[in-house]
């Protein structure tokens, strides 16, 4: 395959896939633990009781919110003002979320949905992003397995931007932009797995390496208004996909893609390896070099 110029479904963004010059899978040993001298905080011993803000248990803790101590947003601050948790998936140290078994991981999601929900009643709130960074590269600074909670007053411009690109796409095709490329990517080499409640794929403009994206198939504005059903679905294929990126061992970030309100976006989770630096082109230009051709990272996962 030679290189080329994609453009991104929806936004005036640009990639150039480049697979000549990529290498095989891999052979790269990064260090995607974060380590560390001090106690751990997230570990059970040095959680404090009259600081959790919710927890699923199940005889004990299987994953709980903490406020966040470092936040750059808060309730009581006019001028940032949000709210910032923090989710330990799980009690156990050393395990990442891919690592968990399917219930304890519907655990997680449960939670993301429980912490959607409280947050979106608080006045003035009206996007919650939740997301995780997982390894150094991802800008992890504990290694235990956590996910981060961060609302704001205001939507994101980049969320904007991709909403107001979906209004555009309804008003020229009269059709769901969303619907559309998950119909299209399903049958599509990008294709990571589909079944009637969930699809997974790359994307055909990723900017980063082995990015993944899942899709509830009923089109949703948020995590809360998914059924246990859909939950569950989402949890299966979250693991396959995390259990493949852990044997790249690269660090990834990922991200619940929802507004609490809005007819014209729809919750999707998009997962973005960290493994190519980006340099010269991607700064200067915007544009994106991107060496793994989606089509091959789809090929990986499944
Ligand atoms: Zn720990």
């Amino acid at each position: 395959m030679n290189s080329e110029f994609r453009q991104d479904y929806l936004l005036n963004k640009y990639v150039i896939i480049t697979p000549s010059r990529s290498r095989r899978p891999r052979d790269i040993s990064e260090e995607t633990v974060v380590r560390r001298n001090a106690p751990c905080p997230f570990c059970p011993a040095a959680v404090k009781p009259k600081k959790i803000i919710d927890k699923i248990d199940n005889g004990h803790w299987q994953t709980l919110s903490l406020p966040n101590n470092y936040p750059a947003v808060s309730l009581t601050n006019g001028k940032a003002y949000g709210a910032q948790e923090v989710i330990i998936d799980t009690p156990k140290h050393g395990v990442e979320l891919g690592e968990l078994n399917e219930s304890e991981i519907l655990a997680v999601l449960t939670m993301y949905q429980r912490r959607t929900a409280a947050l979106s009643k608080i006045k003035g709130l009206d996007y919650v992003l939740i997301f995780k960074n997982n390894g150094a590269r991802a800008g992890a600074s504990i290694a235990h397995a956590h996910s981060q909670v961060f609302a704001t007053n205001i939507i994101p411009p980049d969320v904007q931007e991709e909403i107001t690109a979906a209004v555009n796409y309804h008003a020229k095709h009269r059709r769901n932009a969303y619907a559309d490329i998950i119909a299209k990517e399903i049958k599509s080499p990008r294709k990571i797995y589909a079944d009637k409640l969930t699809a997974a794929f790359c994307p055909y403009a990723s900017p980063f390496h082995y990015e993944a994206w899942i899709f509830p198939r009923r089109l949703v504005d948020n995590i809360t208004e998914l059924t246990a059903t859909e939950l569950k679905s989402l949890a299966k294929i979250l693991k396959k996909i995390l259990e493949k990126l852990h044997r790249l061992n690269l660090s990834y970030n990922f991200f619940m893609h929802q507004v609490i309100s809005n007819p014209n976006q729809y919750f999707y989770i998009k997962i973005q390896p960290r493994d190519s630096v980006w340099a010269g082109v991607e700064l200067g230009s915007g544009l994106v070099i991107n060496s793994v051709a989606p089509e091959a990272a789809a090929k990986f996962y499944r």
